[in-house]
């Protein structure tokens, strides 16, 4: 199997990978995700005993070493980490300024947005990416709403040319490395990276968006890869060729995933709380899904259980009507209900949040939570920033942000705008 075309490119295209294990592998899945969502192409071999025995060092399918990443050089990782994938791939840099003008948190579309203007316009610019670059709309198979791109555009691609025109102009981009923890003093900036390094700006962006709602029930972290997966599983759905597989979810990206694993599945069930899918997906997206013959939407309803040993095997659901159960058979659950905000590096700053978590921007941040802050100037914030001065919230995690690529985008352009204002009061 090969992930999404190439593209015109403005480095090379990146080395291809083969990476080779058992059918239900939580650790294949995640480097498959992790590549598939980074657009670097790949070959998955699904191997059985006799084939596994065949490779060097390996004793069977039960053995540890399993799954294999093979590299062009001829390298091989045993059971490798995405980590150890990103760093065989070149992938993971240390931060080559002291200081930098800018640094943002998060490579989503915002955050991308952000680099690509900010670096674009003479600012030295550090971005920071905690798993693959894209965030949630590296997992959109088909964006059809972004401006330029009639037919779509996959959000990997999106992605990947937004990376490519960061770079471009001068960017630095640090993968697998998260933000833990930040510290404003100074007129400026110090943020905890999770492997202990530490960077320094003048001003920052926080792009890190939402990540998945889980559905709360027993076993999910036990089945998630093996069967269970969040999100649109572009990555996962050529595994799903004449099967029956559900999504859960009522929105629109519970309604892509489901068009886009149609192609693949026999049959498509959508699982819908609400009594309607009109009530929370986009019209253009109702008729798609009404017109393509083997997808099938149940409303009023929610997953009770999982169930599966070594992997996925059956879910019940519940009919929220009268609270009846059904035990459906399948390998396959796709969970697209939403998300939380990722806030948690905030914690003990004096950066405002609202009661879900969300980043507090603009003129939606109240005098009492401006006194609340300690606001130091005599200025209201800027839109877009936080009740931090120099410090801004974009795309997703925002509140009452539009969760749209498109104004994720525009706010990743709009927040470097007002940076260079910020900047020259200094
Ligand atoms: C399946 C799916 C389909 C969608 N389809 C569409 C569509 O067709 N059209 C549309 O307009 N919108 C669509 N959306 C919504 C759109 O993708 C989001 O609105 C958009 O991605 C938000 O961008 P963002 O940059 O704000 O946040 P995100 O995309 O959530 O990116 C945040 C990034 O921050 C990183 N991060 C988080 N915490 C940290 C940290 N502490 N340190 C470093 N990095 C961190 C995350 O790993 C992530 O990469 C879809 C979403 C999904 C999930």
């Amino acid at each position: 199997m090969t992930s999404p075309a190439a593209i015109d490119t403005v480095e090379p295209l990146r080395p291809r990978v083969r990476l080779l294990g058992p059918a239900y592998s939580a650790r294949a899945f995640e480097i498959r995700d992790f590549l598939s969502r980074s657009v670097v192409t790949y070959d998955w071999v699904e191997l059985d005993e006799a084939a596994a025995r065949r490779i060097p060092g390996i004793r069977g399918l039960d053995d540890p070493g399993l799954p294999v990443c093979e590299f062009p050089d001829g390298s091989r990782l045993l059971n490798p980490s995405i980590a150890d994938v990103a760093r065989r791939l070149g992938w993971v840099e240390k931060p080559r300024k002291k200081v930098y003008d800018v640094s943002i948190y998060g490579a989503g579309p915002a955050g991308l947005s952000a680099a690509v203007y900010a670096a674009s316009e003479g600012l030295s610019t550090v971005l920071v990416e905690r798993d693959a670059v894209g965030g949630q709309a590296g997992n959109s198979s088909l964006i059809e709403n972004y401006l330029g791109f009639p037919q779509g555009i996959s959000g990997a691609e999106l992605a990947e040319r937004a990376r490519q025109q960061a770079v471009r102009f001068g960017t630095e981009i640090l993968r697998l490395r998260e933000g833990v923890y930040a510290v404003f003093a100074d007129g400026g900036i110090q943020a905890d990276l999770a492997d202990g390094t530490q960077l320094y700006a003048r001003t920052n962006i926080c792009a890190t968006g939402i990540e998945w709602r889980r559905l709360g029930l027993p076993d999910e972290g036990r089945l998630q890869g093996l069967g269970l997966f969040y999100g649109a599983g572009t990555s996962e759905a050529p595994m799903c060729s004449g099967e029956t597989v559900y999504v859960v979810g009522g929105g629109n990206s519970a309604g892509q995933a489901a068009m886009h694993l149609s192609a693949y599945a026999r049959e498509v069930v959508m699982l819908v709380r609400g009594p309607r899918l009109a009530d929370t997906l986009s019209d253009y997206m109702v008729q798609k899904l009404q017109s393509q013959p083997n997808i099938r939407v149940v409303t009023n309803c929610e997953v009770s259980a999982l169930h599966g040993d070594r992997f996925l095997e059956a879910i019940t659901v519940r009919d929220r009507a009268d609270g009846t159960e059904s035990a459906l058979a399948t390998h396959h659950l796709f969970v697209c209900i939403g998300g939380l905000p990722n806030t948690e590096w905030a914690r003990d700053t004096a950066i405002a949040r609202d009661g879900s978590g969300y980043v507090v921007t603009g003129a939606d941040l109240s005098p009492a939570a401006l006194a609340a802050a300690g606001w130091p100037l005599p200025r209201a914030p800027y839109p877009l920033e936080t009740s931090v001065p120099g410090s801004f919230a974009v795309g997703d995690v925002r509140h009452s942000s539009m969760k749209r690529v498109a104004s994720a985008v525009g706010e990743g352009a709009m927040a470097v705008a007002f940076i260079h204002q910020h900047l020259a009061t200094l």
